[in-house]
C-alpha cells in the first residue's frame, strides 16, 4: 500500500545533502557575515558515509521514493562524490540527479555521467559578472558556470536545468538577459522566488518578485504560453516560448504555495530527516544507522515519520513565520 502523510501526500522525492559547506556565499543562502571563517560546519565524522547514505536511499525507495537529488551546501565539494553516485545508481528504477553551483562541473561532468547520474541542475543568478558577484559574494565568473553547463550537456546530463533565485533590487534586472541567454539553448531556465529559508538571510516579503511579474516581463519581449505539468507535485510551473525557443519554469514558492502537492523529504548531511524545507527539527536517522537498526526497523522509522507529517509552511507563511527559528538551506539541502 502506498505510504501517505496526514494530508494524503505520497512520499516520492528525496533530497540528500552530502555536505553543509560551500565555495560560494550567496546572499540569500549563506551570507558571509554569518558563514565566516569561524562558522561551525559539520565535522567529517558527523557526515553520513556513502555506505550509510546508500542504505538510507534503499529504505526510502522501499517506502515509495522514485527520485533522489544530491545537494548541499555544494555537493561537488564532497570528495569522491562520483563513488556515491555509482553506489546509488545501482538502485533499480531510481531517477538520480544533482544540484550544483557549477563551479566544479567542467572537471566533473563526464565522471558523474559515467557513474550513472541522469541530469543536473545548475544555479546561476545573473548573466553578467557584476550582478552575479553581488548575489554569490565571491569572485567567480559567469563564463565558468556556463562552461560547466555546456560540459554537463555534452556529457549527456541533459536537459540541464538552470536555477535563478530572483531578489528584488539585486538581480531582477537580470531576468530578461538570462531569458535571452538561454532562449533556444536547449537548457531550461527556472526562476525561483526568493524564500525565507533559514534564519540568517534577513528575508522580507518586499524582496520577492512574484512569479507572475517575472512571466509578464519576459513575455513582453519573448512571448510565452503555459505548458502542462510533467507530473503531480512538480514545483516549477512550465511556460513555453511561442516561437519554439524552448521552455522556462517559475517556482512560486511564496506567491503560489504548492504544499498540497509536496511529496518531498530531505536528509541533512549528518543524517537528520526533515519533512519540510522550513522545519525546525529533524529525526535522527544516523543514530538508528549507527545504533545497529535492522533494515526493517529503518523502513518502519521512515514510514512512521512520513505518516505523521502535517507540514504546510508555505500555505501559512507570513512576515511573522519568517522570523521563526528554521534550519539553514545550506544545511538541509536546497
Ligand atoms: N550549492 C548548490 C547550488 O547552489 O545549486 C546546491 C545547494 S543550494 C542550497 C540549492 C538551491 O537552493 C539553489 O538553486 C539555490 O539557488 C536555492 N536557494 C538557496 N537559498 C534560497 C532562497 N533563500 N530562496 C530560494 N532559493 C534558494
Ligand atoms: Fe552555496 Fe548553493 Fe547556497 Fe549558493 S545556494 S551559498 S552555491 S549552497
Ligand atoms: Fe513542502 Fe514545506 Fe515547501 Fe510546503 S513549505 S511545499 S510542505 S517543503
Amino acid at each position: 500500500m502506498q505510504l501517505q502523510d496526514t494530508l494524503n501526500r505520497p512520499l516520492r522525492d528525496l533530497r540528500i545533502s552530502v555536505t553543509d559547506r560551500c565555495n560560494f556565499r550567496c546572499v540569500y543562502c549563506m551570507p558571509k557575515t554569518v558563514f565566516g571563517r569561524d562558522y561551525p560546519f559539520l565535522e567529517r565524522k558527523d557526515l553520513l558515509s556513502f555506505e550509510e547514505i546508500t542504505r538510507l536511499a534503499r529504505s526510502f525507495v522501499a517506502n515509495g521514493v522514485e527520485k533522489i537529488r544530491l545537494t548541499g551546501g555544494e555537493p561537488l565539494l564532497r570528495r569522491d562524490i562520483e563513488r556515491l553516485v555509482a553506489m546509488l545508481a545501482e538502485i533499480p528504477g531510481l531517477d538520480l540527479t544533482l544540484t550544483t553551483n557549477g563551479a566544479l562541473l567542467p572537471q566533473k561532468a563526464q565522471a558523474l555521467r559515467d557513474a550513472g547520474l541522469k541530469r543536473v541542475t545548475v544555479s546561476l543568478d545573473a548573466a553578467d559578472d557584476a550582478t552575479f558577484q553581488a548575489m554569490n559574494d565571491v569572485d567567480f565568473p559567469v563564463a565558468k558556470v556556463l562552461e560547466g553547463i555546456e560540459a554537463a550537456a555534452a556529457a549527456g546530463l541533459a536537459p540541464v536545468k538552470v536555477n535563478m533565485v530572483v531578489k528584488k533590487g539585486v538581480n531582477d534586472a537580470s531576468i530578461l538577459p538570462m531569458a535571452r541567454l538561454f532562449h533556444g539553448s536547449g537548457h531550461i531556465l527556472r526562476f525561483i522566488e526568493y524564500m525565507d529559508v533559514g534564519a540568517t538571510n534577513g528575508w522580507r516579503l518586499d524582496d520577492v518578485v512574484p512569479a507572475a511579474e517575472i512571466v509578464r516581463r519576459i513575455t513582453a519581449e519573448l512571448p510565452l504560453e503555459p505548458a502542462d505539468a510533467n507530473y503531480r507535485g512538480e514545483t516549477a510551473r512550465r511556460w513555453r516560448y511561442t516561437d519554439g525557443g524552448g521552455e522556462i519554469g517559475v517556482i512560486a514558492s511564496v506567491t503560489q504555495a504548492f504544499c498540497s502537492d509536496c511529496t518531498r523529504a530531505r536528509i541533512s548531511a549528518e543524517g537528520k530527516l526533515f519533512t519540510c524545507l522550513f522545519a525546525t527539527q529533524g529525526t535522527d536517522l544516523r543514530a538508528l544507522l549507527r545504533g545497529g537498526a535492522t533494515d526493517g526497523e529503518l523502513d518502519a522509522a521512515v514510514a512512521g515519520v512520513w505518516r505523521a507529517r502535517t507540514d504546510r509552511y508555505s500555505d501559512i507563511r507570513s512576515e511573522g513565520t519568517a522570523r521563526l527559528p528554521k534550519v539553514e538551506m545550506s544545511y538541509i539541502g536546497g
